[in-house]
């Protein structure tokens, strides 16, 4: 794995200010009003490569409590601080004074089997969730068993679609380390009062998240409404789901994220440009509600993405605007401009794949290969940009928007 020896001088420097960011590294799809907090990510690993070793590691987390677990260690500071990998796919932190005892076992890190997993969940989650499982994800839902399963096949198709559309000799895509798992809440209620412990009042504006730092999305029933039935059949599902688009858009937004960490095209708690990940998973959120699944194609422009970006090109849009795009995530992170922000990282990425998808591969692979706790500074995202599609971002931009203004007709 990419991240094996990877060294930093300051396990407490690196992680300072970051581990909260950690925490929420989530982010919402479709804010249509509001702030959302900041996401970031994982990544590669060579079919080739060597198992990474297994330890247990006793530590003190957050609330001061003991706890004792296997992981595999992704980063071990100068300092002697550690970011493991659990078997279930959570990235933890354990500055030098939480760490306890560390030993390594002479076994191999492997994800959770799936009794494990499932035991796992039903106890962190309780008696009223049911844990099914899919090709590729772990489902643990107390939405009913008509609702998990629609989500399923989403999840699923979306994954097929993702992976073909971007596994090739260049780009290599992997499966995923670590089960990918969704938590579905019930309804709104349920998901706000869990959503809120992790996002605080962010929760309010959000209808899902995925977070970074524990690999699952976690997700409600759509369909579900105070004083409704619930949906019999996956056409009702989507009758009532054709009601509010914009929240299956959401859902898409989140799996996609979670797939592009988990198959190599991000990796996990890497310096990832804000505008590359939510580029990636703006490009796939466009839902079709005339399909079994609420989504189909990918490729088509994304109408409201659009809508905003022409709209942020005609009247706001400041001749720096690429330019600070791609060098800091600081527009994403500011209420005025988040959704401006969220238009152009969709429009330049949609530009790029469709007229520069070589070298926006190639951009990809770059960034995915960077390691953990290491942050680039503005000047370095921008170099690491212009090393991939030249010095001349003014023309670049100039070709941006052409191409942007034709798309808009
Ligand atoms: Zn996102």
């Amino acid at each position: 794995m990419v991240w094996r020896d990877s060294r930093t001088d300051s396990f407490q420097q690196q992680v300072a200010g970051r581990v909260t960011t950690w925490l929420v590294l989530l982010c919402s799809g479709l804010l249509l009003a509001a702030p959302l907090p900041a996401q970031s990510p994982s990544r590669a690993q060579a079919k080739s490569e060597p198992a990474l070793p297994l330890y247990e590691f006793t530590f003190l987390d957050a609330q001061q409590q003991e706890q004792t677990l296997q992981a595999a260690q992704i980063v071990e500071a100068r300092d002697g601080g550690v970011v493991m990998l659990s078997r279930d796919g959570r990235l933890l932190t354990a500055t030098p004074e939480q760490l306890k005892q560390k030993r390594k076992l002479d076994e191999p890190f492997t994800p959770l089997g799936k009794a494990e997993l499932t035991a796992a969940l039903q106890r962190e989650y309780g008696a009223d969730f049911e844990v099914t499982q899919t090709k590729h994800f772990t489902i643990c839902s107390q939405a009913g068993k008509r609702y998990s399963q629609w989500c399923g096949y989403l999840f699923e198709r979306l994954y097929k679609v993702l992976h073909n559309h971007w596994d090739s000799k260049e780009l290599p895509l992997h499966e995923p380390e670590v089960p990918l798992i969704a938590v579905i809440f019930k309804d709104r209620a349920a998901f706000e009062a869990y959503a809120s412990q992790i996002l605080g009042e962010g929760a309010a504006a959000t209808h899902g998240f995925y977070s970074i730092q524990s690999n699952r999305m976690v997700l409600y029933d759509l369909t579900a409404a105070p004083g409704e039935r619930p949906a019999y059949n996956d056409a009702d599902i989507l009758r009532k789901l054709r009601k509010s688009p914009f929240n299956i858009a959401t859902v898409i937004h989140e799996c996609t994220h979670q797939i592009a960490f988990n198959v190599g095209l991000h990796t996990r708690f890497a310096d990832n440009p804000l505008w590359l990940t939510e580029g990636m998973a703006t490009y796939f959120e466009t839902p079709d509600l005339r399909s079994k699944t609420g989504w189909r194609t990918v490729g088509r422009p994304n109408p409201w993405r659009l809508r905003q970006f022409v709209d942020y090109a005609r009247s706001r849009r400041k001749a720096d605007s690429l330019q600070t795009l791609i060098s800091s995530d600081a527009r994403f992170q500011d209420a005025e401009t988040v959704l401006d922000t969220y238009a152009e990282a969709w429009a330049f990425s949609y530009f790029l794949i469709k007229t520069h998808r070589k070298q926006y591969e190639e951009y990809l692979s770059l960034i995915a290969a960077r390691k953990p706790l290491i942050w680039a500074t503005p000047e370095e995202r921008l170099q690491a940009f212009q090393s991939v599609f030249g010095e001349d971002l003014a023309r670049l931009d100039q070709e941006f928007l052409k191409y942007m203004r034709q798309i808009s007709r």
